[in-house]
């Protein structure tokens, strides 16, 4: 058991990249290791976030139009990667979001609905062809003054990457990280078992989940409307936003999950946001094309799209709500 191996388990919660980051591990020495984890994820985050002074992010915003700016390696994956899917998706992804981003202010105490003049001058910034990479020197270039990035849609996906192979180097077998909706494991729990990871239920309160996904060694990510977002006059305006329009997106989608082994959980956050864009039909047909990847999406009226491959894994509870087509 658990106890003779000398397995102890740490649990951790704290508020971390604008969202609650919760993590467990069993190992000899649990808290040691959460530590350092937690550890990992504040460097991240002083290099990513667009709210911390001197941040590779802001430098390379307030560089724009002027030079190329050397990054750590972890800041340029997350770029490259982004910029991967950007063209992948024809633009549904875009890194370069960050003007509309600041524009529109969803989750911020000055969230408001702009102009659509205003929103016709940011998404002229707005394209992820402008945006260079130098790989032999890890540099990065927004080659039109006034662009910005924006590494909000998967960044956090790229830290539960770290975090996990970091536990990895340290011999741990078993363990999670949840942060925001992004959900990586590690293994099994101890006693063999998968882990259990919930969706929310895109309509009720935190906590309320619609499904349970029973995974070992998978990283389960969700976008959806229902965490970033203001009401004005019945319509929800949510902070995934259509690089074509300007505007959160308006498709019947309005959660998306990935689920996989397969590709990185930095891949799996890339790619909830680029199927929550593309919308129902697309974005499942682009993961199809995914060998090892799994998506599940739920649409304003109820209905849940999941690929095939997640039947054996997920367990849909509120079966009277959502339907399965
Ligand atoms: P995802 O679907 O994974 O991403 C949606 C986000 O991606 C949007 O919020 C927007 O930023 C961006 N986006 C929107 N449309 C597109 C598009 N078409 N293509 C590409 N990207 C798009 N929030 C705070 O309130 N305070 C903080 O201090 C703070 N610090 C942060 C630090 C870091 C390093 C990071 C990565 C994020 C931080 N955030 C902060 C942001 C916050 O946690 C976001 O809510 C989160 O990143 C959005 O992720 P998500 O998983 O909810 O949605
Ligand atoms: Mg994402
Ligand atoms: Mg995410």
């Amino acid at each position: 058991t658990e106890r003779e191996q000398g397995m102890k388990s740490s649990l951790k919660t704290d508020y971390m990249m604008g969202t609650i980051v919760k993590m467990k591990v069993y190992a000899s020495q649990p808290e040691k290791i959460i530590k350092k984890s937690f550890k990992i994820m504040d460097n991240l985050e002083q290099k990513m976030s667009l709210n911390i002074k001197g941040s590779e992010v802001k430098e390379i915003n307030k560089l724009a139009g002027q030079k190329a700016v050397k990054i750590s390696d972890a800041t340029y994956q997350v770029i490259k990667k982004g910029l991967e899917y950007a063209k992948l998706s024809q633009g549904a992804f875009d890194p370069t979001i960050g003007p509309l981003v600041e524009l529109w202010g969803i989750g911020t105490k000055e969230a408001q609905i702009p102009t659509q003049k205003e929103i016709a001058n940011k998404l002229k910034l707005v394209d992820y062809s402008k945006l260079k990479l130098v790989p032999q020197k890890k540099k990065v270039l927004l080659t039109k003054d006034n662009m910005k990035l924006n590494l909000g849609a998967n960044a956090k996906g790229y830290a539960a990457d770290k975090v996990v192979q970091f536990w990895k180097a340290k011999g741990v077998k078993s363990g999670f990280i949840s942060l925001g909706g992004n959900v990586s494991v590690l293994g099994t729990k101890p006693d063999g078992s998968l882990w259990k990871v919930g969706i929310q239920d895109p309509k009720e309160p935190r906590g309320n989940v619609m499904a349970i996904v029973e995974v070992k060694g998978k990283t389960v990510v969700t976008s959806g409307n229902y965490e970033r977002y203001f009401m004005k006059d019945g319509v929800r305006y949510h902070h995934i936003l259509n690089p074509k329009t300007g505007r959160p997106t308006r498709k019947r989608i309005i959660s998306a999950t990935i689920v996989t082994d397969n590709l990185s959980s930095l891949d799996a956050d890339t790619l909830s946001t680029t199927v929550y864009v593309l919308g129902v039909k697309k974005g499942l047909e682009l993961i199809n094309k995914l060998p090892g990847v799994g998506a599940l999406v739920i649409t304003r009226n109820n209905k849940v799209y999941m690929t095939a491959n997640l039947k054996d894994e997920v367990k849909i509870i509120k079966k009277d709500k959502y339907k399965v087509v």
